[in-house]
């Protein structure tokens, strides 16, 4: 399962229920406590700036960083 925890009582037993406007929606098991959690997006982003910084740290330039991943500045 995914690595979702209800916000309230941080139990790991939820189950989905439905989409709401681009959102997953989901249903705590426990408390019955009904959540959204944004979709995948932004964490895309951290990939490349990790992507990105591993790049630099083996001595690879910017220049060539921006090149292989295609954005500009970081
Ligand atoms: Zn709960």
């Amino acid at each position: 399962m995914q690595e979702i925890q209800c916000p309230k009582c941080s139990n790991e037993n939820i189950s989905k229920s439905g989409i709401i406007s681009g959102r997953q929606r989901y249903k705590c098991k426990n408390c019955n406590y009904h959540f959204s959690v944004a979709k995948l997006g932004k964490s895309i982003d951290k990939y490349y700036v990790i992507k990105a910084l591993q790049l630099y740290l083996e001595g690879i330039s910017l220049r060539e960083i921006e090149r292989i991943i295609g954005v500009s500045h970081v």
